[in-house]
């Protein structure tokens, strides 16, 4: 997740500084290429303007200068009735008509104000009506000619554009106005023409704002340029004033503060001096916002589908990942497993594994344990515990067990910091009871924070078999086979440890002249002296008593004794029994033994005092002459 997440921010990051990068010099670049086709395309229409204009005004102004019309305008109130004069005037229009092909050609009369066309004379103007201010207001501005747009009422009210110039005689009266109109249609298509090629939008405007003509507007609208268009006052004053006819002016419309506003008009305006009118051209920057938008878009869904596309292969491929090494991490713990399994298959019976602070079996193995011992399906650990501990256990081993394992010793010990808990018993799954190391692995379970205990059991009855062996035969004279001095005292301190109050018979036997034996047979005949001897010891005694060798031909015996007369009883036969003839080898040497007898508790309670003790009462025996007996504390 996290390297899905860096990844799309760092591709996303590259690609938005990409686009704005890009968007910007788009932006700037395109913002020139607006200015660069306004300039051309005004360019190119002003001159195709300025032909159009000059052509009418030449022939007008050819008119207006001709002799031959001053003449007539001059007869015109003496042929007052002169139908021909009407005629005259007809044809004179009438040439010029065909000559130009102009739709319209007029004149108008100062002196009478009628109105003459190549059609014939129809009207007389009249100052009154606001369709002849053109006429008026071109007399009254005394400049010799003016362009005008109008409807050509001769023409059925069509849009025309008229060129007027001032008839004046030698002394600079007005004596008419002489005319021609042509239909602006031509105009108009040319506009267009320029809009749907370079996108611009053309006005001709004439010093106040008028706008004359434009490729959609009638001219009846009388509309005013600046009302739609968001100029500035010096921007507007700028426009109206410019009057070069080579150069040309250029801006953004509307208030600037350096930065050219994102929605814009760039507006080149030229001055035509034939018409005295403005064309302005324009440009608006929506078109190159939709473009750039519409680009910015793009950009947005590539990187969209880019970054699906790559978190989709990165998803997989990090999923293929990890499944590839969840499956080799699997099969590798099977294989450590399947190893570990046979390698200690014959150490270890089943490895249970218990949720001990939730106290409950955490494996198949432990539940199945305890079902098999009659414990109910989904039976707690320590339920489990008890159930094992009263049907497989040894008795004496019970309570070591629960104390080790239960799941407050457990948890204590894991407090304590401890990993691993052992113990040894005894146990029997129906049969005889053998030896079991339980050995249990205390380890926090890092699935749910629980304390677990992984538990091994390892039959170790061999082990404990040969242990009990090696023992024995460390604690037992290799000749007599029975206890070692060290053993002895061991063991006889143990007994007299486990009960205190009861009665013991320490006994001291000693070869009497052993030495004597030797000397005269040899050490292998003193050997099987001492066999013979303490082979009548261990038969006078029973199996749980302690028999011991503790000199080289001297032997203590501790027996548990009903009384001290029973005690001196098995002394006495014992000392008759070992005053005998020993053969060997063909070999005879009279055998006897001197006795010291001592009580515990009487004569001491440890080892060391009634082996003193006893010691005494021998060598009171051997002073008394030996082969006898003699009681601690008698004589
Ligand atoms: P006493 O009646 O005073 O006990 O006389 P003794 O000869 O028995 O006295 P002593 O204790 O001086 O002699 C014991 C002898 O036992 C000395 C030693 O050489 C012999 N002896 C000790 N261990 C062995 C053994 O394992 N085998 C044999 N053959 N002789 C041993
Ligand atoms: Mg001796």
């Amino acid at each position: 997740m996290r390297t899905n997440v860096l990844v799309c921010l760092i591709i996303v990051g590259g690609f938005v500084v990409t686009s704005a990068l890009s968007y910007q010099a788009n932006y700037g670049a395109s913002l020139q290429n607006i200015e660069q086709v306004s300039r051309l395309a005004s360019g190119s229409m002003y001159h195709q303007l300025n032909t159009t204009f000059s052509k009418p005004l030449n022939v007008s102004l050819t008119m207006a200068n001709d002799s031959l019309l001053k003449l007539l305008l001059s007869e015109e109130r003496d042929r007052e009735d002169d139908p021909s004069y009407d005629e005259t005037i007809r044809t004179y229009l009438g040439e010029y008509h065909e000559l130009y092909g102009y739709e319209s050609v007029f004149l108008v009369s100062a002196d009478t104000g009628r109105y003459y066309s190549y059609t014939g004379s129809d009207r007389t103007m009249n100052p009154e009506d606001p369709a002849n201010d053109w006429y008026y207001d071109l007399l009254k501005s005394g400049e010799a000619y003016a362009a005008n747009v109008d409807n050509d009422d001769a023409a059925n009210g069509e849009v025309t554009l008229f060129a007027n110039c001032v008839i004046r005689d030698a002394q600079g009266n007005a004596l008419g106005v002489v005319g021609v109109g042509m239909r602006i249609e031509h105009l108009q298509s040319l506009f267009r023409q320029y809009h749907d090629d370079f996108g611009v939008d053309a006005y001709l405007v004439d010093a106040a704002g008028t706008v004359e003509v434009s490729a959609n507007h009638d001219v009846g609208e009388n509309l005013n340029y600046f009302d739609v268009h968001p100029f500035t006052e010096e921007q507007k004053a700028e426009l109206t004033s410019w009057d070069s006819a080579t150069e040309s002016l250029g801006f953004w419309a509307g208030e600037s503060s350096g930065v050219i506003p994102v929605e814009s008009d760039y507006v080149v305006a030229r001055f035509l001096p034939d018409a005295g009118w403005h064309l302005v051209v324009e440009r608006d920057t929506s078109e190159l916002l939709t473009d750039l938008r519409l680009q910015l878009a793009e950009t947005l869904a590539v990187i969209v589908l880019i970054v699906g596309v790559i978190l989709f292969v990165i998803t997989s491929v990090i999923r293929n990942f990890n499944r590839k090494i969840v499956n080799l991490t699997q099969s590798i713990e099977r294989e450590r497993r399947t190893a570990f399994e046979k390698a200690t298959q014959h150490l270890f019976e089943d490895i249970y594994e218990l949720d001990v602070t939730n106290d409950r079996p955490a494996n198949e193995a432990a539940e199945d344990y305890f079902e098999s011992l009659g414990a109910p399906r989904g039976a707690s650990f320590s339920e489990g515990l008890a159930i094992i501990a009263e049907k497989q256990i040894k008795e004496e081993f019970r309570d070591g067990y629960l104390n080790t394992f239960s799941p407050d010793k457990v948890l204590e010990a894991y407090e304590a910091g401890r990993e691993e808990l052992r113990y040894e018993c005894m146990i029997s799954s129906g049969g005889e009871y053998y030896w079991l190391r339980i050995t249990g692995r205390i380890v926090k379970n890092d699935e749910d924070g629980a304390v677990h205990m992984l538990v091994y059991r390892q039959n170790v009855n061999a082990e404990k078999l040969r242990e009990g062996h090696m023992r024995r035969l460390a604690m037992t004279d290799e000749m007599t086979g029975l206890y070692t001095k060290s053993a002895t005292e061991r063991v006889i301190e143990q007994a007299l440890e486990e009960d205190r109050a009861g009665l013991f018979a320490f006994f001291i036997f000693d070869i009497d002249v052993f030495k004597q034996a030797n000397d005269r047979f040899g050490h292998a005949f003193g050997d099987t002296v001492i066999k013979s001897f303490t082979g009548s010891i261990r038969s006078a005694f029973r199996k749980d008593d302690v028999i011991g060798r503790i000199g080289g031909d001297e032997f203590v015996a501790f027996a548990s004794v009903p009384n001290e007369a029973w005690a001196r009883r098995k002394a006495e036969e014992l000392s008759r029994e070992l005053d005998r003839d020993h053969v060997s080898n063909g070999k005879t040497w009279h055998m006897s033994a001197s006795i010291g007898i001592a009580f515990a508790p009487r004569d001491g309670s440890d080892f060391d005092t009634l082996y003193k003790h006893a010691d005494q009462a021998l060598y009171r025996t051997k002073e008394k002459g030996r082969n006898g007996l003699t009681v601690y504390g008698e004589d």
